[in-house]
């Protein structure tokens, strides 16, 4: 595995990969939920580039950049047991040159939910997203579907600006009590991290209403907040969207939803979602339904 943190050799590693390559980006700190991304680029694609790289312009202010968990070595040592290629692991001065003034910004999309609440966020995402896309060229892209807005921000981005590439979307990996394994978790106290559990229960909530034939969308929230009512933290939303646009849904329809939440545990925000119905959470339908 080469690891290389230069854009320059960044660009010549690129030009000896060929021409099928995966990339899974992330900020570092891994967990089994990156390594699923890596694992499904493995399946598909001759040579595998990953990216560590805490990028500070998507972290709003007030929020931890400064502290997020910086774990190289280890996270080094999972990306090549995992047998990836090329890592890129560019510091921000190497990404962002003193007199950079180049910002990509997707529009509707990026307004609400995270976008209302991490004022900046996804414009930085898309910026160094559109970055590493160049960098690395690859055939597909691999994303997490915890980060549901993110997804559908970047298919947007790809389309409008032809990115000559493919997202896959990977669903989120769990821990044994259904907590969306995160970088963050580790921010938790014990006590918070057993009532985190009842985040997955209530998107579990959500789907078996929706299998009894509830479409109403309050109905739909409401079967989650009762499964939090036990979770200790602060609920900041529990919202049902329409997957390809992100538009809330007010009104009972048959189409696929989004339902997501997010609950905050003194400054950590956990995040997580499911589409609706509950069978389209594998690979195939959320590629097929999120920002498709
Ligand atoms: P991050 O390092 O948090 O920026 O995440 C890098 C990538 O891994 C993103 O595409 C995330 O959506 C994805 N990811 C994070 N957590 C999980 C998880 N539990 N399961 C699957 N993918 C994840």
């Amino acid at each position: 595995m080469e690891v290389v943190d230069s854009v320059e050799q960044m660009r010549a590693a690129r030009r000896s990969l060929g021409e099928s390559v995966g990339v899974v980006l992330t900020m570092g700190a891994l967990h089994e939920g990156h390594l699923a991304l890596v694992r499904e680029a493995r399946a598909d694609h001759t040579r595998v580039i990953a990216t560590v790289f805490v990028n500070p312009t998507q972290f709003a202010d007030g929020e931890d950049f400064s502290q997020y968990p910086r774990t190289l070595e280890r996270d080094l040592d999972m990306l090549r047991d995992a047998g990836v290629d090329l890592v890129f692991t560019p510091t921000p001065a190497m990404m962002y040159l003193p007199d950079h003034q180049t910002t990509v910004e997707v529009g509707a999309a990026a307004e609400g939910l995270e976008g209302e609440r991490r004022p900046g966020h996804f414009k930085g995402v898309t910026t160094v997203v559109a970055k590493l896309f160049n960098l690395t060229q690859p055939t597909t892209a691999y994303f997490g579907q915890k980060d549901a807005q993110q997804v559908v921000v970047l298919r947007r981005m790809v389309r409008d600006l032809n990115f000559p590439l493919q997202l896959a979307v990977i669903p989120t990996y769990r821990e044994a009590d259904g907590l969306a394994m995160s970088s963050r978790n580790v921010y938790l106290s014990s006590e918070q991290r057993i009532g985190a559990a009842a985040l997955s229960r209530a998107l579990l909530a959500a789907q078996w209403v929706y299998d009894e034939g509830v479409r109403d969308p309050a109905v739909l929230r409401g079967a989650a907040m009762m499964a939090l009512e036990s979770c200790g933290g602060e609920i900041e939303y529990i919202a049902v969207n329409d997957p390809r646009t992100l538009a809330p849904v007010l009104a009972a329809r048959q189409a696929p939803l989004l339902l997501s939440l997010v609950v905050r545990y003194g400054t950590t925000r956990l995040l997580d979602n499911c589409l609706l119905p509950g069978d389209l959470n594998i690979r195939a339908g959320l590629t097929a339904t999120l920002g498709a």
